[in-house]
């Protein structure tokens, strides 16, 4: 099963990425998380990204689609994967389906994880993020068992620069005008399914897996 998650930055596409791949045995493959661990082994992609993320800004198209088509052609992509952050522009999503019809392959479902901009404010304020392994929390809605330590790793949390308010403002106004078309463009293709991402995490999953079915 090929998966694509739609979604605000904030809207919880990570949260129930994580729980789609373990449930259906696929990798997630969070194109943040990738640039992420780029940044911190500070390789010449991660220094490139990184100019771009600090301001809010989208990575260059060149850049993050090599980089998403290197990725799925892995061993481990072989029975599906489930794509978070990726796409984000309509010329990604276009290289990503003519790529992929190529090898005779396809998106199964886009998911739109559908969370309105004032709820995305607070979500982002409250994320807490592992600075060893990336996993998530929220100082609210999902805090770790021990203040600021990841339960995962025993690390520390922190919050992300790009996670500033600042920053939010500017990556909720790229998303508007960047990402957002894309849900039209998964409409029209006929494979779009919106769950209401205001919703408790656990409901939020219900409703996706009644979707995968
Ligand atoms: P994205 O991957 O879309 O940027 P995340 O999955 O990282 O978003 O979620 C953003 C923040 O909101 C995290 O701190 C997460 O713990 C929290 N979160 C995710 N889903 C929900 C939810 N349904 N209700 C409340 N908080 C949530
Ligand atoms: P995320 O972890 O998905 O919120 O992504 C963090 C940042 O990484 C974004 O604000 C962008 O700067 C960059 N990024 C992640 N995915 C993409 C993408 N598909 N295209 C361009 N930039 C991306």
């Amino acid at each position: 099963m090929k998966i694509i998650m739609l979604g605000a930055p904030g809207a919880g596409k990570g949260t129930q990425a994580d729980r789609i791949a373990a449930k259906h045995g696929i990798p997630h493959i969070a194109t943040g998380d990738i640039f992420r661990s780029n940044i911190k082994e500070g390789t010449e992609l991660g220094q490139q990204a990184k100019k771009y993320m600090d301001q809010g800004l989208l990575v260059p198209d060149e850049v993050t689609i090599n980089m998403v088509l290197d990725r799925i052609q892995k061993d481990d992509c072989k029975d599906g994967y489930v794509l978070d952050g990726f796409p984000r522009t309509i010329p990604q999503a276009e290289s990503l389906g003519k790529a992929l019809q190529e090898r005779g392959q396809k998106i199964d479902f886009a998911l739109n994880v559908d969370v309105p901009d004032e709820n995305i404010v607070k979500r982002m304020g409250g994320r807490r993020a592992c600075i060893n392994c990336g996993a998530t929390y929220h100082t609210q809605f999902a805090p770790p068992k021990k203040d600021g330590i990841c339960d995962k790793c025993g690390s520390e949390l922190v919050l992300r620069d790009d996670d500033k308010p600042e920053t939010v403002q500017k990556r909720l106004s790229v998303y508007h005008e960047q990402t957002k078309p894309l849900i039209g463009y998964y409409e029209q293709i006929g494979i779009l399914a919106t769950v209401d991402g205001t919703q408790e995490m656990d409901q939020v999953f219900n409703s996706i897996e009644t979707i995968l079915g």
